[in-house]
């Protein structure tokens, strides 16, 4: 077990972006690694990626381990494991921490199976037990209980939700090494890419303003009025479980323990009643402003500021008071 030194954060790219939850695992890996004095490595597959490299390095990396190959452009799951599995199995690092994304979510478990070890998905804390060991915190029991997961095999492998740690300050000052790795290419991975489709989603996670809306709406239609103060604001809208389940809204579109973690700057929730599971997605909202007609409602123990009231006769005063705001009326 010794052997394994070492933090190791997959950067997930697309298009040659790098995710910004890179960089929060990034933050969180060096906190880490500080305490149990050791290194933060991070691992880039892509194709000319050499200068956003860097970009991980000033966000906590000490070496940057680079796969630089044109098959490697576009995610490939089987060719992005096996490169994995090599660098893993070269480097030994003790810990490796992979975005609880959709392609991370692919990712990992690809990665864990080959190596035989543990993994712990969907983790929203990381911490440290006196023996430095690392406990991995995620919800269980459908986000009634929180675990607490060590894992004996190593390296202990684990993926992050989005928006849960955050990123430290660009260091521009920060030094580092890119190392360039040899790259592995499986040549028949037995899918192949026929075309890519376009689809229109919401990235609620990274919205500042979120208007949610939950089963205090009558009808499917009713959520155009959440939909005008959101615009009005600036901001998207949300929605409880139930909406997406009755195939109301997407389920980009769902903020919660099974759908998306968001930290937007204000979280408007118009009627809805702030179950575990809800509140699992967006207690860590800046300001909070709930409006819901019975005042003991959960969602109230969480807000900062509280409307008891009719979400059809508030939203509308609230949108014409935008409205006249927007064109300069006073009142
Ligand atoms: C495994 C699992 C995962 C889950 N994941 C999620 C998740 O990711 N996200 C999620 O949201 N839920 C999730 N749930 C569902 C969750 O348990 C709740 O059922 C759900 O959050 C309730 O949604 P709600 O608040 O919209 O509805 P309700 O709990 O029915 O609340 C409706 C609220 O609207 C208020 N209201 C009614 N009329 C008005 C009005 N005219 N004006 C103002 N207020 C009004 C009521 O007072 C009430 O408080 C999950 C459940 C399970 C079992």
């Amino acid at each position: 077990m010794s052997e394994y030194k070492g933090i190791l954060v997959f950067s997930e790219q697309r298009d040659g972006d790098i995710h910004p939850i890179s960089f929060e695992l990034l933050g969180k890996a060096r906190e880490i690694a500080d305490k149990k004095k050791c290194e933060v490595y991070s691992v880039l597959l892509g194709y000319q990626m050499r200068e956003k490299a860097k970009e991980l390095i000033y966000f906590g990396a000490d070496k940057v381990f680079l796969y630089d190959h044109p098959l490697l452009k576009e995610f490939d799951v089987i060719n992005y494991k096996q490169n994995m599995v090599n660098l893993i199995r070269e480097e030994k690092p003790e810990i490796v921490l992979i975005g609880a994304t959709p392609l991370g979510r692919s990712l990992a478990p690809r990665i864990a199976a080959a190596l035989k070890t543990g993994l712990t998905a969907d983790c929203i804390d990381l911490q440290l037990d006196e023996n430095g060991e690392l406990i991995q915190v995620r919800p269980a029991f459908t986000g009634n209980l929180i675990a607490h997961i060590k894992t004996s095999t190593r390296p202990v492998m684990t993926t992050v939700r989005y928006k849960v740690f955050k990123a430290r300050e660009r260091d521009l000052t920060r030094k580092g090494d890119i190392v360039e790795k040899e790259v592995e290419i499986v040549e028949d991975v037995g899918v192949r890419v026929v075309r890519k489709e376009s689809v229109e989603v919401v990235n609620i996670s990274d919205a500042e303003i979120i208007v949610s809306g939950g089963r205090g709406l009558k009808k499917p239609e009713d959520l155009k009025i959440l939909e005008e103060l959101a615009n009005l604001l600036g901001g998207v809208v949300g929605a409880s479980r139930p909406l997406v389940d009755e195939g109301w809204i997407s389920k980009d579109h769902q903020v919660g323990f099974s759908g998306n973690i968001v930290r937007p700057k204000l979280y408007l929730a118009c009627g809805i009643s702030g179950s575990p599971q809800h509140l699992a997605g967006m207690r860590d909202s800046e300001i909070i402003v709930a409006i819901n007609i019975d005042p003991s409602a959960p969602i109230f123990n969480v807000a900062d500021y509280g409307i008891v009231g009719d979400l059809y006769e508030i939203i509308p005063k609230l949108i014409e008071k935008l409205k006249n705001r927007k064109r300069g009326v006073k009142g």
